[in-house]
């Protein structure tokens, strides 16, 4: 009764060890920040050419991954 479940219970244990779906991480966002250098209006895009504010072309922002600094901590 009891020691039947609980050998069940170990087999359930043991053959769940490598059942689990492999997670992966999530894949970087491949957004960027762009700055509008007349209106400073800032987006972000994949990808950006001009502003849409004041049609202005805008430029990327180098975020601090970008710029080597280790804020993370
Ligand atoms: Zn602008």
């Amino acid at each position: 009764m009891t020691l039947l479940s609980l050998d069940r219970l170990k087999t359930a244990l043991a053959g769940n060890d490598s059942d689990g779906a492999p997670e992966k991480a999530a894949p970087q966002n491949p957004a960027t920040l762009y700055e509008c250098a007349s209106c400073g209006t800032v987006y972000i895009a994949e990808e950006k050419q001009s502003c849409s504010e004041c049609e202005a072309s805008v430029r990327a922002v180098p975020n601090e991954h970008d710029l080597g600094l280790d804020l993370g901590r």
